[in-house]
């Protein structure tokens, strides 16, 4: 039997926990006054501190360890009064102090708690801690040559999200992730630019099985630097198939140690690496030159007021507020510009379910084809909502507002009653108009005429159509279809 054959059975388990890496959006990095911009030339963003040359004096920049204990707040986290930095050593080309500035047994927070939905409901995932820490270089490999390292990334601030090993399916474990992100992009504390290598996961992986009534478990793989949520989903896909079929071969958690792999992208697979470092591995111990950080309480409270309402609780309260169904909260919620967006039209029109046709079939339609941000989007709410009056009034009509109109309102940027104007498009609801449109339609469809009087009634829909196309789009439905019905009977 080959091992594909059992893995389609699935007789195992997953069990994963994931340290994710996030890129905290701050102008300085984490101990020195260097930019962190995106992009600059190679080695241009450095200084003593950050190059590790001796005698320097690290500081603490104040920002980022606000902007983790805010993270940390919002995965409710017991927040630690007081906390500080350890060297954790290792030697790597592109580490020039040989050690980097992190947090062992005093992080700033920890026990939090995470809750996804799942198609088997709701999920709660635990976080063990939220730590700051600093970026390493970038190794840039000039081929078989040479590698030049790149430093501007160095000292970077990093702040760490180690979940508990809460997370036994591949849909745990992409809600978690997504949850995650959402979560930062509410909380404003990272640019979450995947692109950029913002946020980073490394995950810690292995699969249970039933052996003879018993559960054994293979050895744990770590799994370092997968940079895309689709690159660590299928990683973990990969490697609890590979850890099963080790499993089956009787290589267990008791016999076998923890091992260092990589995730080869385009191989699709994962590469051993080394044995896993225990942390006496590291030799971590108090930084010397960084004093530890005291929180009290009116720093604390400062941070908690920066905490905005958050996914979980702003779809709960658009589901009860606006009476919007769960999927279309989902849309709007998940994008937190497009919810506000959404909010500030409410605001104006006072209907919520317009609202939200208008924002998440239109507007997003029109995003989408342009490839623009809600925050780039040239038609603001109150424009918008002087449109959807418009239509209300029956001054033009719904499917020329939501296209040709919107159009022109986007292309030109202007009001709602410009577009009208430019684009002739005011609904036409003059009676002698319209009867003039609707008896050449009855004169050039004698068929359909014929058909509606033996008693098709739909045919009526047809003739509306062929109404409308007449006008361009102009006529009052309402009207026209009273007309025809009058005159057809
Ligand atoms: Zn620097
Ligand atoms: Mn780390």
């Amino acid at each position: 039997m080959s091992s594909a054959e059992v893995d389609t059975k699935c007789d195992y388990r997953m069990t994963i926990g994931l340290e994710g890496h996030v890129q905290l959006k701050t102008e300085s990095k984490m101990f020195c006054g260097c930019p962190t911009t995106f992009g600059a030339d190679p080695n241009t963003q450095v200084c003593p501190v950050c190059l590790g040359m001796p005698g320097v004096l690290p500081v603490m920049n104040r920002r980022a360890f606000e902007l983790a204990v805010k993270t940390a707040l919002a995965l409710d986290c017991t927040i630690a009064r007081v906390t500080r930095f350890d060297r954790k050593s290792y030697y790597y080309p592109d580490l020039p102090k040989n050690y980097q500035i992190s947090q062992y047994d005093l992080p700033l927070s920890h026990d939090g708690r995470l809750d996804i939905e799942t198609s088997q409901g709701k999920r709660r995932i635990g976080i063990i801690r939220v730590h700051l820490e600093e970026d390493a270089g970038k190794l840039v490999h000039a081929g078989s040559a040479a590698s030049n390292v790149d430093l501007n990334r160095t000292g970077i601030p990093l702040m760490e999200i180690v979940s508990e090993p809460d997370i036994h399916t591949i849909e745990e474990l992409h809600e978690y992730l997504a949850s995650l992100k959402l979560m930062l992009v509410y909380l404003d504390v990272s640019n979450c630019n995947m692109e950029e290598g913002n946020i980073r996961a490394d995950a810690n992986i292995s699969v249970q099985m039933d052996s003879g009534g018993a559960e054994v478990s293979s050895p744990i793989s770590e799994i370092k630097n997968m940079n895309s949520f689709s690159a660590c989903e299928k990683a973990m896909a990969y490697e609890a198939k590979r850890l099963a079929r080790r499993l089956r071969d009787g290589i267990t958690l008791d016999t076998h140690p923890k091992e260092t792999r990589g995730w080869d992208e385009e191989r699709g697979v994962t590469v051993g690496q080394r044995e896993k470092e225990e942390a006496s591995d590291y030799r971590y111990f108090p930084d010397p030159d960084l004093a530890p950080v005291v929180m009290d309480d009116a720093w604390l409270a400062k941070i908690r007021a920066e905490i905005p309402e958050l996914p979980q609780a702003r779809r709960k309260r658009f589901v009860e507020k606006y009476g919007l169904s769960e999927y279309d909260v989902g849309v709007l919620v998940s994008d937190r510009a497009l919810a506000d967006y959404f909010e500030e039209l409410v605001k104006a029109t006072k209907d919520p379910r317009t609202s939200c046709v208008w924002v998440t079939q239109h507007v997003l339609r029109e995003l989408k084809s342009r490839n623009l941000t809600v925050n780039e989007f040239p038609v603001s709410p109150a424009p918008l909502a002087e449109l959807m009056s418009m239509v209300e009034d029956q001054k033009v009509s719904i499917t020329a507002a939501q296209t040709t109109i919107l159009n022109v309102m986007i292309a030109e940027n202007i009001s709602a009653a410009a577009a009208v104007e430019k684009a002739g498009l005011a609904q036409v609801s003059d009676a002698s108009a319209l009867e003039a449109a609707v008896d050449a339609v009855i004169g050039k469809f004698p068929k359909e005429v014929a058909q509606f009087r033996s008693g098709k009634a739909g045919v009526v829909n047809f003739l509306m159509g062929m109404v409308m196309k007449e006008t361009r789009g102009k006529a009052n439905p309402q009207m026209v279809r009273e007309l025809l019905q009058k005159k057809l009977s």
